[in-house]
């Protein structure tokens, strides 16, 4: 098969034919169709060392869907046929207390696809058969590769943040993850206000169902306080600039949602939290449940966010574009231009 292969940690990616996996037992073989890429995949890139415990070389993408082709040993539960999405979960370990209790994507020891196993920057990838989530008929498989990430990590920030009618959701970038929340946290009927540094962007989040947007900068909390303020604030940018406009634009007893990976500091007074009761938390991707939840969700609601499709050829070209900032939707590769 044809793959994108990780050789050393901050080189470019190499394609080249490779053996085909097999699948061993409870895995399934898939035969990737699309698959999206990540900043995280980026990141991984660009790391100064393989993840722990990850094949070398590695094989990047956690946002594939596809078609199973073969099945291993005991895996009986999905029809070979059957369109299954390969996720950043591979598996967890079942049994810690985040894993028993709902949290499995904090399971401290969990697997992901395209980090610690081969991922679907390849014409095949094997999946767990109790991971793999069923992909509902309709779903263009392209259209839908990016909610195996960026998709489920949007509604899991959604769901933590206490929306119900009448309150106002804060989104704080807007681009592919930000696109996904504005449509999700419509859904719960609460009010949007986008916010964002373009003003392309904040057009299209309009487009999408935002009420208001305001454009990222010095002024940017004042003119959310304006509109009300808001009682829940999910950062899907990657900068520590936008704390004081979130200091400035939460409401009391609001929910500060971190999505986006920000790693440097942010200055927090203590007693600004006691007087205001603000909750502030993170999420990261979702549970089993919560990606089938929202890929239900993106079939019934037509969920859309900006698209690229490109060949597996191009991905090289595609992290760089992703990494100067140049891509203006979601860049997935499409395998059916890559067999062409
Ligand atoms: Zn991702
Ligand atoms: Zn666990």
């Amino acid at each position: 098969m044809k793959a994108a292969l990780l050789t050393a940690p901050g080189r470019m990616l190499e394609t080249r034919q490779i053996p085909l996996p097999s699948p061993g037992p409870g895995e399934l073989l898939v035969k990737v169709e699309a698959c999206g890429v990540c900043h995280t995949d980026l990141h991984i890139k660009d790391a100064a060392s393989f993840p722990p415990g990850a094949p070398e070389p590695l094989i990047l993408g956690h946002e594939g869907i596809g078609i199973v082709v073969d099945r291993g040993p005991g895996a009986t539960q999905i029809p070979i046929g059957a369109r299954v999405g390969a996720p950043w979960l591979h598996d967890t370990c079942d049994h810690c207390r985040q894993c028993l209790t709902g949290f499995e994507s904090f399971c401290a020891t969990h697997r992901a696809h395209g980090y610690t196993v081969n991922g679907a920057f390849a014409e095949y990838v094997v999946v767990k058969e109790r991971y793999a989530p069923r992909i509902p008929d309709g779903l263009d498989p392209v259209l839908a590769a990016p909610l195996m990430c960026a998709g489920v990590t949007a509604y899991g920030a959604v769901l933590k943040a206490d929306l119900a009618p009448g309150k106002t959701c804060v989104i704080i970038g807007c681009g592919g993850l930000g696109q996904y929340a504005i449509q999700l946290a419509k859904l719960t009927g609460a009010s949007v206000i986008a916010v964002d540094a373009s003003a392309t962007k904040l057009e299209q989040a309009r487009a999408l169902g935002a009420d208001s947007t305001v454009l990222a900068g010095a002024e940017a909390g004042g003119q959310i306080r304006a509109l009300g303020g808001g009682d829940a604030c999910l950062n899907f940018a990657p900068t520590a600039q936008i704390w004081p406009m979130i200091v400035e634009a939460i409401n009391p007893l609001g929910w500060v949602i971190s999505v986006a990976m920000v790693s440097e500091p942010v200055p927090l007074a203590l007693d600004w939290l006691t007087y205001n009761g603000v909750r502030i938390t993170g999420t990261s991707v979702g549970t089993r449940q919560e990606l089938l939840d929202v890929l239900t969700l993106a079939s019934r609601h037509n969920l859309r966010i900006n698209m690229e499709a490109i060949a597996l050829e191009a991905v090289n070209e595609g992290l760089e574009r992703l990494a100067a900032g140049k891509v203006e939707g979601r860049l997935v590769i499409d395998y059916r231009a890559t067999r062409k």
